[in-house]
């Protein structure tokens, strides 16, 4: 299988508008595991956890926002909105004790989507530092 750093290099994109499985994901044309969702934020479960709980935060529209690098002052309220989005979660989730929230960014960052999202990862003891 591929590892998380092969996908992650294969997958740094030309266009910062163009589709991801994500798009796939919000319109519903392939499943996930829904947690929330209100007209511009979706959180659903990682297809592949890293632990106990893992939430991946997006907004709906990626307006070019294909990874934090590419944030503009245009972005700065959605930008917001997921960390808040990733905080209702991680209540949601019952992550009391605490967990952590995470933006891959380009290759270097192990980013293998390039639509901007917030992990939530939660439910264990986490390591520090990261791999
Ligand atoms: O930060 P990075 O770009 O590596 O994260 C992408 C995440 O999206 C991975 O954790 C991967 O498991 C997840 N994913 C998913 N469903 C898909 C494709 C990827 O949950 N269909």
């Amino acid at each position: 299988a591929q590892s998380e750093k092969e996908a992650a290099l294969a997958a740094v994109p030309v266009d910062d508008d163009a589709p991801t499985i994500f798009d796939k994901i919000i319109k519903k044309e392939i499943p996930s595991t829904i947690v929330y969702e209100d007209d511009k934020v979706l959180a659903f479960r990682d297809i592949s956890p890293q632990a106990p709980t893992h939430i991946q935060v997006i907004p709906k529209v990626k307006d070019g926002l294909s990874g934090l690098s590419k944030a503009e002052e245009r972005h700065v309220e959605i930008l917001g909105r997921l960390l808040y989005v990733a905080k209702l979660v991680a209540k949601q989730e019952k992550l009391d004790d605490g967990y952590r929230v995470v933006i891959n960014d380009g290759k270097d960052g192990c980013q293998s989507v390039y639509h901007i999202h917030v992990h939530v990862i939660g439910g264990r003891q986490m390591n520090w530092p990261p791999g």
